[in-house]
């Protein structure tokens, strides 16, 4: 059994599913549609995979996801475009992080190239940097879609997704796990869980992650006034601060036609509420009595400061974008959804930063699966079926 109907537990149950005709495997997601939180709530990108650890599951992982993101989407006709990508570098500091990134672009075998700033003028008259990095292999795509049709061919298969279904209890016993789904007593030989948002929640009932807490960050968006969508012909990208897990304040060109402004990265107040101003009782006194949340605030109080600030002042947030993208104004941000990362933080106050799971001898939990998880989650998925397929000895 599985929960959560994410791109990752989609993909794993489609894949779990494929390998095992034999296997009757239900998919519980506590929504009514597949894709409602992280997984449709993302920027779209399909990550080339310049930003991580060489060696790293998410190195890995995200380099063979974008080619298995692309083969999937010719597979199953889903509109997708490798428009590529710039990460640009707008003052001496970022040049020199830049460099750094290049050097980690070539361990991680990645293509790229640097340009100087006659060649990005020439290439994006609208940007202003001293130099940038040019990746174009990296994409665009609705990682919504590519879920959607996982869970299709999922069905197809003899899979079986049962929506409105929230697990709220589980108990491993030895040789089976019991689950409170709804107002439903389950049983099942095997619980894979992929809950996003809520996976510590789940994996805190086995005893599991106690040295680490999910802390959501809300990743605040604008779109760009249609008039300004042809300003740019590739995604923009800062050069990020490789202390923080996230990428900056970025423009997208998204797979509609729209381009996306953002996201920032603030403390959420509630994990699902998308909306201002959200707040959960529950959520918010969990993330304030974790004394991880403690010790990462005290390392990084100047960084959420600016992201605070840049989250009630649109000319603040405008002001970060206008650095690399100085033709824009205020009325060219327009509305448009927040989403919500789940990233997990140890006691000690350090972000975990790449993907981490853990697990019983009939339970594995997803513990952390942010950027580039969509990305990464045709990988991910053959990942997970092998690690059951061991714990089960199939
Ligand atoms: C703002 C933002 C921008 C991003 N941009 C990118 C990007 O451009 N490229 C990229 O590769 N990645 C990006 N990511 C990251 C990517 O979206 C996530 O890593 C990925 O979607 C994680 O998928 P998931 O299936 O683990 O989680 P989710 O999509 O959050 O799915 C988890 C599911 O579990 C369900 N669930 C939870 N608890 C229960 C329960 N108790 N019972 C039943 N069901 C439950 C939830 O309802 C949900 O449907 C972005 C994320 C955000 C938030």
């Amino acid at each position: 059994m599985i929960v959560g109907a994410g791109i990752v537990g989609a993909s794993t149950a489609w894949q779990f599913q494929q390998r095992h005709p034999h296997l009757r495997i239900l998919l519980l997601e506590k929504e009514a549609a597949p894709g409602q939180h992280q997984t449709g709530r993302s920027s779209g990108v399909i990550h080339a995979g310049v930003y991580y650890e060489p060696g790293s599951l998410k190195a890995h992982f995200c380099r063979a996801g974008l080619e298995a993101t692309i083969a999937f989407c010719r597979e199953h006709a889903i509109p997708y475009s490798q428009c590529g990508k710039l990460l640009v570098a707008t003052n001496e500091l970022e040049l020199g992080r830049m460099a750094q990134l290049a050097d980690r672009c070539a361990a991680n075998g990645i293509d790229f190239e640097v340009w100087d700033q006659h060649r990005l003028h020439g290439a994006e008259p609208a940007i202003a940097g001293l130099g940038a990095i040019h990746v174009p292999t990296t994409g665009r795509v609705s990682f919504r879609a590519i879920c959607r049709r996982m869970l299709e061919n999922f069905a197809a298969l003899g899979g079986t997704v049962r929506f409105n279904m929230k697990v709220s209890r589980l108990r491993e016993q030895l040789d089976s796990v019991e689950l409170q789904a709804g107002s439903e007593s389950i049983s099942t030989g095997f619980l894979l869980t992929c809950a996003g948002l809520q996976s510590d929640r789940l994996a805190r009932q086995q005893g599991l992650a106690a040295d680490y807490r999910i802390i959501p960050f809300r990743g605040e968006f604008f779109a760009l006034a249609p008039e300004k969508c042809n300003l740019i012909q590739r995604h923009i990208y800062p050069i990020p601060d490789p202390a923080l897990p996230f990428v900056g304040i970025h423009l997208t060109r998204m797979i509609d036609g729209g381009v996306s402004v953002g996201p920032n990265a603030v403390l959420a107040l509630a994990r699902e509420g998308y909306d201002r101003p959200a707040f959960s009782l529950r959520d918010f006194s969990e993330t304030l009595a974790f004394p991880g949340f403690w010790r990462l605030s005290k390392k990084y109080w100047r960084a959420a400061l600016q992201e605070l600030g840049s989250s009630w002042n649109r000319r603040a947030y405008l002001e970060r974008v206008r650095q690399y993208c100085p033709a824009l104004d205020l009325a060219d941000l327009r509305p448009h959804p927040a989403g919500i990362r789940a990233q997990a933080v140890r006691l000690d106050g350090s972000f975990v930063h790449d993907f981490l799971f853990a697990g019983g001898s009939r339970t594995l939990h997803v513990c952390n699966a942010p950027s580039p998880a969509a990305t990464s989650a045709i990988p991910i998925g053959r990942h997970l079926v092998s690690l059951v397929q061991e714990k089960l000895q199939l």
